[in-house]
């Protein structure tokens, strides 16, 4: 999958030493040699250059971007203390990371807390904005990085629990969701405070935009914002994964009933460990949820407000020895959430759009391993399912 990175090395790419033994514990395999993916290769150096302040990092699903962000933002952070004598201050974080659902605020978290082992940095995620949680979590010590949603940062600065004034990197992972889906506005002011504060300052603030997907719409958006924006994206980009076997069930052979379909795709494959089956609405998935249950499958149900709590919903899944092998969720899971246990993505309905399409199918396949997909496709979905199934099929890029 990374054949042209073959040569290149997590050392080349311009890291301290310190930070390269933080990738390497956090990434432990069997392998040896841990080698970065493209889009890690590709951004780290231009990430880390202090020519280039807004820089748009695009790759698909899976080929770990969120390293490829907080590698150099840790670096840097450290290197401003240590080189430029910035001091850490109670609620200013250095580092804001912005990402569209709770779950991914509790992923990338995760994923600091590891690093953070090796190189040493506070971070913090704000899910909600639970004041009794929240202040003794910020007063305890100065934060570095703070992981949060726009609305969750948006309250965090109304309430003055927080002050973007030390803050000189900003990520937005999932931008196209982030500009897209209402919080457009809550971006837009978040940059602009940012930008205003750097205005007279020698070290301007650096800004990451990260996402799978880049609908016109959003170059559109980001040429606006950013006129100077470096764009970095992989030939791969908005391509069919490599790794991934994608088929397409035609409903007229079960009479157009989904259920059906969706019955006898999981029985075919019942040697996979996890499954993650997608609908379009909540109340669909609370249907498919019961129907399975009188077909003695068992599933976990996963939508806002689902009676099971979605982080553990999430954690029981992506255990191995639960039993829970089988998931049903809307969109919430289809954006950004690593799940590279699983073996099988079923889109029960099909999504609306192409760009929902690939974050939904590449939640497997992740980071090189090998996932299967398979879409029921009735009358009303065939045009867009020929579409994605040409492109597949000539190596295109999917719009
Ligand atoms: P993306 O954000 O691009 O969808 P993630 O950052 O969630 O992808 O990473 C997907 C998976 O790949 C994670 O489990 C991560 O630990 C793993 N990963 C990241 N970088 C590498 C690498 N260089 N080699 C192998 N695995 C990696
Ligand atoms: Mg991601």
């Amino acid at each position: 999958m990374y054949q042209q990175q073959q040569q290149i090395m997590f050392s080349d790419l311009g890291l301290q030493p310190i930070v390269l033994q933080a990738v390497q514990k956090y990434l432990t395999t069997n392998e040896d040699l841990i080698r970065p993916t493209e889009i890690q290769a590709l951004s780290i150096p231009t990430l880390l250059s202090p020519q280039h302040r807004h820089v748009l990092c695009a790759a698909e699903t899976g080929s770990g971007k969120t390293l490829a962000y907080l590698l150099p933002v840790i670096q840097q952070l450290m290197v401003d203390e240590q080189k430029h004598g910035i001091k850490r201050r109670l609620d200013h974080p250095r580092a804001l990371i912005l990402v569209p659902t709770r779950e991914l605020v509790s992923q990338v978290v995760k994923t600091c807390k590891q690093l953070s082992h090796t190189v040493k940095f506070r971070s913090l995620g704000v899910e909600r904005v639970q004041r009794s949680k929240v202040i003794p979590q910020l007063a305890s010590g100065p934060v570095d990085i703070l992981v949060t949603t726009p609305t969750a940062m948006q309250l965090l600065l109304k309430q003055q629990m927080v002050s973007l004034a030390d803050t000189r990197y900003m990520v937005m992972d999932e931008a196209d969701s982030l500009f897209d889906a209402g919080w457009g506005e809550d971006c837009r002011q978040l940059i602009d405070t940012i930008q205003t504060i750097h205005h007279d300052r020698p070290r301007k603030e650096k800004m990451m935009i990260v996402s799978a997907t880049l609908p016109r719409s959003v170059h559109t958006t980001l040429d606006k914002l950013f006129p100077h924006l470096v764009k970095i994206t992989t030939p791969s980009l908005h391509r069919a994964l490599p790794n991934l076997k994608q088929s397409f069930i035609d409903l007229q052979r079960f009479q157009g009933n989904r259920q059906l379909a969706l019955l006898e795709v999981l029985k075919k494959n019942i040697k996979d460990e996890k499954t993650l089956v997608f609908c379009n609405t909540k109340k669909a998935v609370e249907l498919v949820h019961q129907w399975l249950e009188t077909k003695n499958v068992q599933a976990l149900p996963l939508y806002k407000d689902a009676p099971i709590d979605r982080d553990e919903a999430l954690t029981r899944f992506a255990d191995k020895t639960s039993g829970d092998n089988v998931m049903i969720s809307t969109d919430i899971a289809s954006r950004g959430i690593d799940t590279t246990f699983v073996d099988h993505v079923i889109l029960y309905d099909f999504p609306t759009s192409v760009v929902d399409y690939l974050h939904r199918v590449g939640r497997t396949a992740r980071a090189g391993t090998v996932g299967k997909a398979s879409s029921l496709i009735g009358r009303k979905d065939r045009m867009m399912a020929d579409r994605i199934r040409r492109s597949i099929r000539e190596g295109t890029v999917m719009t």
